[in-house]
């Protein structure tokens, strides 16, 4: 079975945005691959944070993956900073990554700018990314389109060091460019973000998911109920696409370009469809949250697993790269 690892950011509890471009498609794949998905929590202090937050908002998420369907029986979930080997690889594999390739990457570039400062850790983010995938020997990375330049760098530097240390050690991970949704926020404009207050949370009441959707923005051409509308363009249809059955999908798209109805009465059809398909997803939610001792014990056993696997590759990497053995862990 291929072997395949993803990471997600500790923000808290999921939003429909992640749930659609990502999340959804972890919980089919791990049915089909040997699948690891993981808490990047190094990875989200290179970023301005909240030391007093991290711990629960990483919880928040893993009870969030949990409940939209990840089950610890078909995968592995865990921590990243729970498995210390993702640091030590992430310092072996900096010394054979070109700092050029480092300055090149655009999310660098773009997040450098809007930093007064510039941590390394910034600069070295892709490198940690390369870690965690090549610690598993995951030779697939469900990726979006926004995260191709970073797996042709982990490419890059799984060859450098197979090339120095060991040919064909580490395999070349490759994209795997699932159908994910990008799925814009409320106001019709970014993507979905926390960041931008323009989510629907995965676990909403049913009335806050139809109070936010009731005002959110929509095709622009719809002025009134009569205009048609072009629903490729429009937000709400990408919810269709996410939570409706494709019957009801071609009738939004037919009823949207003949202005067949509102676009009040599109949105009420994907609200009941959205609180059909997350109202399973939020009771599981509020019982993993009733038993924060019983998700970390998950966490736990996700993590000695993870680690078991991570151990194997090290002990060989630096066996590899010539280390003193004999008194190391
Ligand atoms: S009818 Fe639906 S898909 Fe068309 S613009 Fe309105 S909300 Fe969007």
């Amino acid at each position: 079975m291929t072997r395949i690892f993803s990471g997600i950011q500790p923000s808290g509890e999921l939003h429909v945005g992640n749930y659609l471009g990502a999340v959804q498609n972890w919980v089919r794949l791990q049915s089909e691959h040997d699948s690891l998905f993981c808490v990047v929590d190094l990875h989200a202090i290179t970023q301005p944070y909240e030391p007093a937050n991290l711990a629960s908002l990483t919880m928040d998420m893993a009870v969030s993956l949990y409940a939209a369907g990840l089950d610890p029986d078909k995968c592995i979930v865990f921590v990243q900073s729970h498995v210390a080997e993702h640091n030590e690889l992430n310092w072996l594999l900096t010394s054979v990554t070109p700092l050029g390739e480092l300055e090149r990457q655009t999310q660098f570039k773009d997040k450098a700018q809007r930093n007064e400062s510039v941590p390394a850790g910034l600069l070295a983010y892709p490198i940690l990314q390369a870690a965690d995938v090549l610690l598993y020997k995951a030779s697939l990375v469900p990726v979006g389109e926004d995260q191709v330049q970073h797996l042709e760098l982990m490419r890059e530097i799984a060859r450098r060091w197979n090339a120095r240390f060991g040919a064909g050690f580490f395999p070349e991970p490759q994209a795997l460019l699932t159908k994910a949704r990008r799925v814009l926020g409320l106001d019709g404009k970014a993507k979905m973000s926390k960041s931008l207050g323009n989510t629907i949370g995965l676990f909403e009441s049913p009335e806050a998911i139809w109070e936010k959707l009731r005002p959110a923005a929509t095709d622009p051409a719809r002025k009134t109920r009569k205009d048609p509308g072009t629903p490729e363009i429009c937000n709400i249809f990408t919810l269709h696409q996410g939570f409706s059955p494709p019957d009801t999908v071609a009738e939004v798209a037919q009823n949207c370009r003949t202005a067949g109805w509102g676009c009040l009465d599109c949105k009420r059809v994907v609200a009941d469809n959205m609180i059909a398909t997350l109202t399973p997803l939020r009771e599981r939610a509020a019982a993993l949250k009733a038993d924060a001792p019983g998700v970390m014990e998950r966490l736990r056993a996700g993590a000695g697993k993870a680690r078991a696997l991570a151990r194997r590759t090290i002990a060989e990497v630096r066996d590899r790269m010539g280390f003193l053995k004999g008194a190391e862990d």
